[in-house]
């Protein structure tokens, strides 16, 4: 059996999605910047995909910028709001816990004289409303705070956060890359100003995301050479791209209540038969708004690297830590940022279920999961340290 529970690094493309965009990389070949019939058609599909996407949002089609990742978009949001509004100010709020995306982006606009304030999170990686207030100077320019993250699947309150960005006219950036298509997603009602997310999450494909820009704000510009997305994005458009993230889109949301529900049950029944049977387990931020689909599980006393390829080898494919730092052996800076002892993390394991995840898939995981920690932890030093200290 072949158990596929890292949806959150990435999910398999839809049919119907595919099927959507299979015109567009055949006979619909176009330059949607040509004025020729060849290029209108082209053009037509692009429009309707921004439409169908800011209708979802609730946001006019001249607020959605086609990016290619959510990574870029994330660039383009940050980097562009530091070029915009430079001279009113250099000091910009983020959370502890955002993903590489925002935090290396950050950390290199440091090199720029821009001074960033990390703030710190609770125990269940939820962002502290009064850390952010205090935070708040005369030259902050930007408040950039994930909806939902991607490890530990918290959500945050951005309808908070919104308010309180727009009581001191700061703008709000929100990474939206894991809740696009999974819950629902209103800008306005959220009071974010720029909001960037990626169709591979949502069963779109790869190499193609957006970002909602309020009207109104200025983004400054990192990549000149065309008109395409209001020039702030030149190169010839991606069309079946942005027609199969406005299908996925589409389809996600109007599936949207039976996933969660569906996805929740599985998650809280697999959680649950793993607690009933395996001691020195914790499942973080349990307690709190996350979403449906991830569990993220401290194995006590083991190390997550062993769990994830011995998993592997019986065909189940999860996620240790973040899937972008998976080559790089330094515990997750969530799990930090949530006062999770080093050790702790290291043995964290991530399951991000999705929509077409089975009962059968997940009674193998289980059966899997109890026999692979057992297993482990009879080899397991640290484990052999605990049980005699115990
Ligand atoms: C996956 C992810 C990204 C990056 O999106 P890509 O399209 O893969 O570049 C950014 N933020 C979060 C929270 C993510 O989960």
């Amino acid at each position: 059996m072949r158990v596929y529970l890292d949806n959150n690094a990435t999910t398999k493309l839809d049919k119907d999605v595919l099927e959507a965009m299979i015109p567009y990389m055949t006979e619909i070949y176009g330059n949607a910047s040509s004025l020729h019939s060849f290029g209108r058609e082209a053009t037509r599909g692009m429009n309707e995909s921004r439409e169908k996407i800011a209708n979802i949002l609730g946001v006019s089609p001249k607020e959605i910028i086609f990016t290619a990742s959510g990574v870029e978009g994330d660039n383009l949001a940050i980097r562009g709001i530091a070029r915009a509004y430079k001279n009113r100010g250099k000091h910009i709020i983020t959370s502890s816990i955002e993903h590489p995306g925002v935090k290396e982006t950050l950390n290199d606009l440091k090199k720029e004289g821009f001074e960033i304030t990390f703030l710190p999170v609770d125990k269940d990686g939820v962002v502290s409303l009064e850390a952010l207030k205090d935070s708040i100077r005369e030259d902050t320019i930007l408040i950039s705070i994930m909806h939902a993250n991607n490890e530990v699947g918290t959500i945050q309150p951005v309808e908070e956060i919104g308010k309180i960005a727009k009581e001191h006219r700061i703008i709000f950036h929100m990474d939206a890359v894991q809740t696009a298509g999974k819950i629902v997603l209103k800008p306005l009602e959220i009071g974010a100003d720029i909001v960037v997310f990626s169709a591979h999450k949502f069963h779109g494909p790869k190499g193609i995301a957006a970002m909602y820009v309020r009207n109104g704000v200025r983004l400054g510009k990192l990549i000149t050479g065309g008109g395409q997305e209001g020039k702030m994005r030149p190169g010839t458009s991606n069309v079946a791209g942005m027609v199969g993230m406005a299908t996925a889109l589409e389809k996600a949301v109007k599936d949207m209540d039976e996933n969660i529900k569906k996805e929740s049950e599985l998650r809280d029944y697999f959680e649950e038969q793993l607690l009933k049977n395996l001691p020195e387990i914790v499942v973080n931020a349990k307690n709190v708004k996350r979403l449906p689909g991830t569990s993220s599980i401290q194995f006590r006393y083991l190390e997550g690297e062993s769990i994830l390829l011995t998993l592997n080898y019986k065909g189940i494919a999860v996620s240790s830590g973040s899937a972008c730092s998976s080559d790089d052996l330094q515990a997750s800076h969530v799990l930090l940022a949530m006062g999770i002892p080093i050790e702790f993390a290291h043995g964290t394991i991530r399951f991000s279920l999705g929509n077409e995840t089975t009962k059968e898939e997940i009674d193998y995981t289980i059966e899997s999961v109890i026999e692979t920690i057992n297993k482990l932890r009879v080899i397991s030093p640290l484990w052999g340290e605990f049980v005699d200290n115990r």
